[in-house]
């Protein structure tokens, strides 16, 4: 906490901690359809079991997933949870059939929202408008986080979205004219080509656009992938975690203090992390940051005001 009281990283867990008055963790779930995006050769650092869960199998049915959700996950250790559809991209399967899912799984006492992983092209009205109604009735919360990982055009080209900047800024618009809901962007630093200035500029770029959560990490090179390629071809630098946490410190004073962050490093499974191995637990780097931030007098949002005065 800064000497004021305010926290200097308004992380998901404080965030909802204040919301709720109780922690609240995420289960992640699977709805068992593929990315669209697969089909036009994937995102060069994607490979499905690189994030999965060991306990998620999506062959289960979704109260099976929950039940080992709350045993492996959990662990008695939060009061609720958000359902967390991270896996692929579950807004690609027809609304018809996936509102009765995500009915299903608001029915759980225990559930207090949803947090809907997707691309910026598979967000239809179709979707919104019952969901909205779904969400409102039931009085939850329901959290659409939009997989962008950079606004510059090349890189997308580079990391093979096959979207642009502007579906996120379309999709962002009808998320928040359909009400109900939050608006979260995911970026990726340390993407090929970028500097400083441009991972800045697509933090800078994506407040604009509203969000009111992030998920921010560092680019990791995963076994087996378009990406392994290039990195075992020498083309793919990848953060220190020196490194990462000096851009981090540099970074967060521009992330307004109102916006929830939800990660702020990438943790696939070590057997399938290629680089960079950095052979520190995810604990340790966040006290490292936090010390960091208090010796340097650093916070969040800090330097927020000051840029949007300046147009940056
Ligand atoms: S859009 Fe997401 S799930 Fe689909 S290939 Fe890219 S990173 Fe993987």
């Amino acid at each position: 906490m800064t000497e004021a009281g305010s926290p200097r990283i308004r992380t998901f867990s404080y965030h909802y901690r204040q919301k709720f008055g109780r922690s609240v963790g995420k289960i992640p779930l699977d709805v068992g359809v593929s990315c669209p995006n697969r089909e036009r050769g994937g995102c060069i650092f994607c490979r499905p079991a690189g994030f999965t869960p060991h306990y998620l199998s999506k062959s289960d049915d979704l109260a099976r997933q929950v039940a080992a959700g709350k045993a492996g996950l959990l662990q008695g250790r939060f009061r609720g949870y958000f359902a967390y559809f991270q896996q692929e991209t579950c807004t690609a399967m027809p609304a018809e059939r996936l509102l009765p899912l995500l009915r299903e799984v608001l029915a759980d006492p225990d559930c207090v929202g949803l947090i809907l992983s997707t691309r910026p092209d598979c967000v239809d009205e179709a979707l919104l408008l019952p969901l909205a109604e779904l969400v409102t009735k039931s009085a939850r919360e329901c959290l659409f986080e939009l997989g962008l990982q950079s606004v510059h055009e090349r890189s997308l080209a580079f990391l093979n979205r096959n979207h642009g900047f502007a579906d996120f800024c379309q999709a962002a618009e009808r998320i928040r004219a359909a009400g109900s809901f939050q608006l979260g962007a995911h970026l990726i630093f340390g993407i090929p080509g970028e500097t400083e200035e441009d991972m800045l500029a697509s933090l800078a770029e994506v407040c604009r656009q509203g969000v009111t959560h992030l998920k921010l990490h560092h680019l990791q090179v995963i076994r087996e992938t378009p990406l392994h390629d290039l990195y075992e071809l020498g083309r793919v630098p990848v953060f220190s975690h020196g490194g990462y946490l000096d851009f981090l410190l540099r970074a967060l004073p521009r992330i307004p203090a109102d916006i929830t962050i939800h990660r702020l490093w990438a943790t696939a499974h070590p057997e399938y992390l290629v680089a960079p191995k950095w052979q520190i637990l995810a604990g340790q780097l966040s006290r490292e940051l936090l010390e960091k931030m208090a010796e340097l007098g650093v916070w969040q949002g800090q330097l927020a005001v000051q840029d949007r005065m300046n147009g940056r």
